[in-house]
């Protein structure tokens, strides 16, 4: 059995709150404090432009990823790290395009998250593809023979809803189109399996559920089968196949590799990496039932103590991810409340409260606590406080 107590021990929570927040930027762990000191005073500072061989930064971003592999239902030399999530959405959907000669069609939903449209449709526009989008319902209906690429995040940022992966996937390959998975409010969350689901590719960030700490590096993962097929679009020197010959040709460096860019993030691949310590020892199926077990709590206690809000998001826990969202005509300000009493979720426009529940750190308490307050403050009315109603830029 997996030991919570001791994972949540291994995190730098502030005295006093509930941090229902780790979908958006998870806590951090104690050991990436110490080990981003320790890079700095005996790599960086010590090592110079040495560290790239002596501390191994040139290769962080397979060994790295092989750690994140696990966590993914994938396999060894298949995941590589770098760039933000919206860069890793790129190269995974051109990808995939690209495998596709003469089909044109890129199928999504209105549950993704913005930045994963925006780039589909900035890289429909550039070579001529289309950009479909439907409701999340209304997906499956929507592969049709034409189809290229079916490119969808598993886990809804704002509802939690999620979509059945394997199912999914078999349908785009009946009709003989690829699928990319967007994993941000999956790895970590979940008992992620793509090589059991036969995905095609799938990218994540790791600042979510992966507590790797703000701006760390998203992974990409492609099925083997098409591993050294995939032609990247964004070149880069770091995933060439010889990046230290500094030939004028550009030729793709074997399987995953080649979706590297350019110089990696060392202090933050160093912070993520010691991130990663904390699931040692985690097993995936524990994790799962773990954050069923939460959710569960969560809309029990809100359902009984908080007739002023409504569920956003699926009753079934099968069909659910990690967070729930409670929907309030004031949610900002009922957000701000919360925050200020020391519940921290955080408020999706138009008006969703957002609440995460990490299993590696989130515990009964912490669902106690902010069933007990939100049903205070929306008993109280204290969210209508002017206060309260002040944006800030980052919601
Ligand atoms: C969080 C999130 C992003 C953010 O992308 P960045 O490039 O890391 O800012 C993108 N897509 C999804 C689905 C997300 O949940």
């Amino acid at each position: 059995m997996t030991d919570f107590a001791a994972t949540r021990r291994a995190f730098h929570l502030p005295q006093g709150i509930a941090y229902l927040d780790g979908n958006s930027l998870g806590p951090m762990p104690v050991a990436a404090r110490d080990r981003v000191a320790r890079m700095m005073a005996e790599e960086w500072s010590e090592m110079l432009i040495g560290g790239w061989n002596k501390a191994g930064w040139y290769v962080q971003p397979r060994t790295v990823g092989d750690r994140i592999a696990r966590l993914i239902g994938a396999g060894p030399e298949q995941v590589v790290m770098g760039d933000t999530l919206s860069i890793k959405v790129f190269q995974a959907v051109s990808a995939a395009l690209r495998l596709r000669p003469g089909r044109r069609v890129i199928l999504s939903d209105s549950g993704n998250f913005p930045s994963d449209l925006y780039v589909a449709d900035g890289l429909a526009r550039a070579v001529g593809a289309e950009l479909r989008v439907v409701a999340p319902d209304d997906v499956a209906s929507a592969i049709t023979d034409n189809l290229a690429v079916l490119m969808l995040t598993e886990v809804d940022y704002r509802t939690g809803r999620r979509h059945d992966m394997a199912a999914l996937t078999a349908r785009a390959h009946e009709v003989g189109a690829l699928t990319v998975w967007d994993l941000a409010h999956s790895a970590g969350a979940l008992d992620v399996d793509l090589l059991g689901a036969d995905a095609d590719f799938a990218v994540g960030c790791t600042y979510k559920y992966l507590n790797g700490g703000p701006g760390a590096p998203a992974f990409i993962w492609i099925h083997p089968r098409h591993a050294d097929a995939a032609q990247p679009i964004l070149q880069g020197w770091m995933g060439h196949d010889a990046p230290f010959a500094f030939d004028l040709d550009y030729r793709p460096a074997a399987g995953i590799e080649r979706m590297r860019v350019g110089t990696p993030p060392v202090i933050a691949l160093a912070a993520l990496d010691a991130a990663l310590d904390v699931w040692d020892g985690v097993s995936l199926s524990d994790l799962r039932a773990r954050s069923v077990q939460l959710t569960e709590a969560f809309i029990a206690g809100t359902g009984a103590a908080c007739p002023d809000v409504a569920l956003n998001s699926p009753r079934d826990p099968a069909l659910r991810g990690s967070q729930v969202s409670l929907r309030h005509p004031q949610a900002y300000a009922v957000m701000q409340a919360l925050i200020a009493a020391g519940v921290i979720g955080d408020f999706r426009a138009p008006d969703v409260l957002r609440f995460g529940f990490a299993p590696l750190f989130n515990d009964l308490d912490d669902v106690e606590r902010a069933v007990e307050t939100l049903a205070r403050v929306l008993r109280d009315g204290s969210w209508n406080d002017e206060a309260f109603h002040r944006m800030s830029a980052v919601t």
